[in-house]
């Protein structure tokens, strides 16, 4: 666990996704009140609570934890968090609400996406009572100080994405709405995952976001980016040559994931980010090629 100071109101804290430095964190944001922003897994829940004590904040004190998906690395552990932090209201879409009171049919379809490898890293969820959900999608929430976070749906990554703005600082709290940059890896890709990936929308997601003015992005994999227009031009570009590799596999009759993977995310396999990039990056090809081949009545 390491504590990341971003400014006065903001912190993060990598909370060791994938049992690895520099892959997730949770955003701590301060006004009268606190709010966390991503919840991590289950299993990084004891580092986000380690990650609190050391900052002086007590369990108490915690009012609001916003989740931008429910993906589990974002809301996996949103459950565990709750039951730790017993003042704490929980913030999802509300078309994923459903899935943090009873997860089962989650947690099956996401160990169907990551892969046997990749699964025991993300952890189970321990269901949210309902009386402490709270739909995310019109979010906008006043934490005292001048603080304002106010949600903006961002669909594409996922159909329930909602990225949130700190209004205070113009940057927002992407998700994985864009893609992911982890400069620890040097790893820079959108993530276009089963079972619900939409390219259409994700396109339009990007160039809605490419139109907005955001003074920095704070990203859930990983961290405080100021460099936004290039990085979303890297992540446009790195989307539509996974466009092009998936065309060309389901030209060809294809469909040798790993192969395509390499292609696409030439990786040293025995370099410390290789099992996120084989294991996102796996996961994103499987992903496009369905949302491919339903559009074109491929089953
Ligand atoms: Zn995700």
């Amino acid at each position: 666990m390491e504590i990341i100071p971003i400014s006065d109101h903001l912190t993060a804290i990598d909370h060791n996704l994938l049992a690895r430095p520099g892959v997730g964190v949770t955003y701590v944001v301060r006004g009268e009140q606190i709010a966390l922003v991503e919840t991590g897994t289950s299993l990084t829940v004891p580092f986000t609570l380690a990650g609190l004590e050391r900052l002086g904040i007590a369990r108490e004190e915690v009012a609001h934890i916003l989740c931008t998906h429910v993906h589990m690395d974002h809301a996996g552990g949103a459950g565990y968090l709750a039951d730790a932090l017993p003042n704490a209201t929980v913030y999802i879409h509300s078309t994923s609400m459903p899935h943090l009171i009873e997860p089962s049919r989650l947690l099956l379809g996401v160990r169907r996406a990551v892969g046997e490898e990749a699964w025991p890293l993300h952890g189970d969820i321990l269901p949210i009572p309902p009386e402490r959900l709270q739909p995310s999608e019109n979010l906008s929430l006043d934490l005292g100080k001048g603080i304002l976070l106010e949600a903006q749906p961002t669909p594409g990554h996922s159909p329930d994405h909602v990225a949130y703005w700190d209004r205070k600082s113009g940057g927002l709290f992407i998700g994985d709405a864009v893609g992911l940059c982890l400069p620890r890896y040097n790893l820079t890709f959108p993530v276009t995952p089963v079972p619900t990936y939409n390219l259409a929308a994700h396109r339009a997601t990007i160039a809605t976001l490419r139109q907005q003015n955001i003074s920095q992005l704070y990203i859930t994999h990983f961290g405080v980016h100021q460099n936004v227009a290039e990085l979303f031009t890297l992540i446009h570009n790195k989307l539509e040559e996974l466009v092009g590799i998936v065309d060309d596999a389901l030209a060809k009759g294809i469909e040798d994931v790993p192969a395509l993977t390499a292609r696409w995310l030439p990786y040293p396999p025995e370099a410390p980010g290789a099992l996120v990039a084989r294991s996102w990056g796996e996961m994103s090809i499987v992903g496009l090629l369905r949302y491919e081949k339903k559009q074109r009545g491929i089953s």
